[in-house]
This record gives structure tokens, sequence and C-alpha cells, in this order.
């Protein structure tokens, strides 16, 4: 598809009604009369033009894994009632920039993170005041874990690599800390926990161990009962889990550009 190609705006805003439309089913079956989850559509290495099409078809919430990409879409997409998820690894000197724009952080999973994170949104509220504009809400925090069992699941080819922190998430154990970190800085709000499952592992068993995580979590909050769990490839085993986020992207919006 070439962009100056008259009529090709329509024909990707037909593909992504349909690629939403069987999503959105896929969801519904697997939700089967329950609640059905909330959906963010990742769009990260997507342009603004695909958002401005999935406003259109009501998606509004939004996932993005890279700071400098997702600022630059939130500003171009003002006009649009949009909430911003940041789902990717964060490094600390990021958290100013992303409460500029984010409603979520999805990948907390270290306590300096949830210091940077606090810090930040103190001087975002002093910025808005000093401007006279309006505070914004609590930034709802996930606390992301690693959800790899051991080495098993693993290919042998990646067992040397450091525990899963390729992916991101702290450790179990690390649960009823990080929650009281959460809860304890102001300006954040401990919205539950989120878990990518393992390549190569069983999706089912790795959603049951966040789901066990989560009662931790919610042992310290009983408010902090969200989890955001499954992508494409594995929504259905998430849902059955017990998600009530799910972080769909290239089923929405096809496969990346660039990537493979
Ligand atoms: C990219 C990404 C997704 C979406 O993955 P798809 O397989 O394209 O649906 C979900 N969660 C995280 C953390 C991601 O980085």
């Amino acid at each position: 598809m070439t962009p100056g190609d008259a009529g090709s705006g329509d024909r990707r805003a037909l593909e992504l009604a349909m690629r939403l439309g069987d999503v959105r089913a896929r969801i519904a079956a697997a939700a089967a009369g329950r609640a059905a989850p909330d959906l963010i559509v990742v769009t990260k290495y997507f342009p603004a033009s695909d958002l401005r099409i999935l406003a259109r078809l009501g998606v509004a919430d939004v996932g993005e894994n890279r700071d400098q990409e997702a600022a630059g879409k939130a500003a171009e997409l003002e006009d649009l009632a949009l909430r911003w998820h940041f789902i990717g690894q964060m490094q600390t000197n990021k958290a100013k920039s992303v409460v500029r724009y984010a409603h979520s952080v999805h990948s907390v999973d270290r306590a300096p993170l949830v210091d940077a994170l606090g810090k930040a949104m103190a001087a975002e509220q002093a910025r808005r005041a000093a401007q006279g504009l309006p505070d914004r809400p609590d930034l709802d925090c996930f606390l992301q874990f690693t959800l790899d069992d051991g080495v098993s699941g693993v290919p042998s080819t990646e067992r040397d690599a450091p525990r899963t922190r390729s992916r991101g998430g702290a450790l179990p154990a690390d649960a009823e800390d990080l929650a009281r970190a959460v809860g304890a800085a102001a300006g954040l709000r401990l919205a539950g926990v989120m878990g990518v499952a393992p390549l190569g592992g069983d999706p089912a068993d790795a959603f049951g161990r966040l789901l066990r995580i989560s009662a931790t979590v919610r042992a310290v909050d009983p408010s902090a009962s969200a989890v955001s769990a499954g992508m494409s490839g594995d929504l259905e085993a998430a849902v059955a889990a017990g998600a009530t986020h799910l972080r769909i992207g290239s089923d929405v919006l096809g496969p990346r550009p660039g990537v493979g």
C-alpha cells in the first residue's frame, strides 16, 4: 500500500475494522457470557493515522512500549480522547515524560521505578498547577511479574540467559514489597498485576501463576484487582484465567513493520 495511493486510507480502515471485529468476537466467545475484559490495542510501530481509524471504530485504550514514539503520537492525537497505556520496559529517566500522557504503566517491576514515577507525578502536578491546568488523575500502576517457571518450558538455548530479564518483570517473591511501595507513593494507584507468557511455555500455566500473584497483591490492597494478561496468540488462555485487561497488537493491526 503506497501512502499517496487514492483510497489506500479506506482500504486500511476496512482492514482494521475487519481485524478488530474478529478480535472482539474472539474475546466475547472466550468470555462466554461473563464480563469481557478491557481491550487495549497495542499500536507500537504503527502510524498515528491507524490510531485515528481505531478511535473511529470505538477503540478508547491504546498501548505503546517506547516513550519517544508514544509521546509523539499522544501529542499528535491530543484531539482524540484516547487513554495511553505504557506497556514496555521502562528506564527511570523516562518517568517524567511518561506521566505527561500515560493513564497507566503496566511494567512497574522494581522499587526505583516506583520511586521515579512518584516523583514524576509530583513534578507533573506542580507543572500543571503553575500553568493553571487541573490535576491529572493518579497514575494506574500494574506490577509486572516474570512468569517463567524456572527452566521448564525454556528452550535449552535460552537457559543460560539471566532469568527472563529480557521480557521484564519482578520475581513473585517481591509482590508484597512492591505493592506496599506503590500504595505508599502519592500520585500512584495500585491497579493490579501484569504478565507476559514465556515463549515456548504453556500460557494457561503462566497465567495461573499470575493469578496466584494477584491474590498476594490483593491481600495488600483489595482494590488492586486488575490483571493485565493476554496478547494476540494467547488471549483465550488469558480470558479463561481471569484477565481483566488484554494487550492485543498484531491481530488487530497486522504484522509490525520491520519486525519479524
Ligand atoms: C507488543 C506487546 C503486546 C502485543 O503483542 P501482540 O502479539 O502483537 O498482540 C502485548 N504486550 C506487550 C508487553 C508487548 O510488548
